[in-house]
């Protein structure tokens, strides 16, 4: 799977969506998956956009539930950010239990689980820089409920590595499997990963029920561990060329959207924050692909600094900027993200407590089509 292409290549992948096919075949890694998720995190497209046209294709609301479920879930992650702030970073709710360490077990690193739907999932990330869903979970049970480290550290690691990484998406899913996000851990075994990877092992450290694994030792395998030093290699950092009598517009790693206010003339400026990359690290390859998008956005000149470094700040008619918790310090008008639900946000006690709001307002969007055009 390659993922460096063009945003006429992504509109055209969108049009290939199968939101039935998706719904039966989703969990399965071989399923019928998006592949969308790099665009998605990354603003060059947004949920909403997906939603709108799958609708205008003549998908109905009420067949296409699974999937619009699952472009909730980021929704709903992001809300829980913006809600909680960077608590976000550190156990939501309590450890549900025992941890042994904060490091990684090494196994993760080299992909040498012995698992080898899981090891061949990691080889694939750094090639990549994606994994389907259910190898994140495998793989994040295997390090938090199996090896027993505490979440911090391989969630970085994996987030490190992904095209589409999300700091909420990847923290919360990090601490869903982990239990400090979700009542109790989520273990997964050997049969599970055969049923859905298709692969065929047994006699692994997984190959047990789910009553023996929350009690087993961390296996030989998973013993040796790595403390990560995560570093982020930035561009070179040249000052942007801008003209002060226009509007400045600042993209991030976050807002790559080709179309965001495109028929304004302005300078339009994608901030690499070296403060930010050293919170929150990515691989050479991540960077590429954020400098792949960038590319496709006319007139856009890429800065490697601090947001009040950009010269002549305070001479700009208007800054504007995309609403993100990433980036709360940045001046001017912040704008609204392409929520699917808007209007639902605030606390909520789980993503299905939220989804229900979610449910009720599709219904009532169902009911604005004309009954004609309804499933
Ligand atoms: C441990 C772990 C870490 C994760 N880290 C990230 C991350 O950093 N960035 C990220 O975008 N997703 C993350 N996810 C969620 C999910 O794995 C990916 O969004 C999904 O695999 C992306 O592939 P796709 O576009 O082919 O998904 P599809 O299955 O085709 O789904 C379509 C879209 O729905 C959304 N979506 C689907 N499943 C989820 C989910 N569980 N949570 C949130 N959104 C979802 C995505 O926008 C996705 O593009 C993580 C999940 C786990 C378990």
């Amino acid at each position: 799977m390659n993922f460096f292409s063009s945003y006429q290549a992504v509109l055209d992948r969108l049009d290939t969506i199968d939101p039935l096919s998706y719904g039966k075949t989703r969990n399965f890694i071989s399923g019928d998956v998006t592949y969308l998720s790099p665009y998605i995190s990354r603003g060059v497209i947004s949920a909403k956009q997906v939603l709108e046209m799958l609708m205008d294709k003549g998908y109905k609301i009420s067949e296409m539930e699974k999937f619009i479920q699952q472009l909730a879930w980021r929704e709903y992650f992001q809300r829980v950010w913006q809600h909680i702030g960077d608590d976000l970073f550190d156990d939501i709710r309590l450890r549900y239990t025992g941890i042994k360490h904060d490091d990684i077990p090494a196994a993760l690193l080299n992909a040498a689980t012995g698992i080898k739907a899981v090891d061949g999932a990691i080889a694939t990330l750094y090639e990549t820089g994606y994994m389907h869903n259910h190898t994140r979970m495998y793989t994040a049970s295997i390090a938090c409920n199996i090896g027993k480290a505490h979440w911090q550290m391989p969630s970085q690691w994996m987030y490190y590595h992904l095209l589409d990484g999300d700091l909420a998406s990847n923290t919360c899913s990090w601490q869903w499997v982990a239990g400090t996000f979700s009542s109790k851990q989520y273990f997964c075994n050997q049969e599970n990963i055969n049923k859905y990877s298709g692969s065929v092992q047994n006699g692994t450290f997984l190959d047990k029920t789910y009553e023996e694994l929350p009690l087993m030792d961390i296996p030989a395998a998973l013993r040796p561990t790595t403390t990560l030093a995560l570093k982020t290699t930035l561009p070179e950092k040249i000052l942007p060329d801008t003209d002060p009598s226009l509007p400045l517009l600042l993209y991030t790693s976050y807002n790559l959207d080709p179309q965001w206010r495109k028929e304004i003339k302005a300078n339009r400026v994608l901030l690499l924050e070296p403060s930010h990359f050293r919170q929150f690290p990515v691989s050479e390859k991540v960077i590429d692909f954020i400098l792949h998008q960038a590319r496709q956005i006319e007139g856009l000149q890429v800065f490697t600094g601090e947001v009040n470094e950009i010269p002549g700040l305070q001479q700009f008619p208007a800054i504007y900027s995309k609403e993100h918790p990433a980036f709360i310090h940045f001046p001017g008008i912040k704008e609204e993200r392409d929520w699917i639900f808007p209007d639902i946000k605030g606390s909520f006690n789980s993503f299905f407590s939220f989804w229900k709001k979610c449910e009720r307002d599709l219904r009532k969007r169902e009911k604005l089509i004309p009954v004609s055009q309804r499933a």
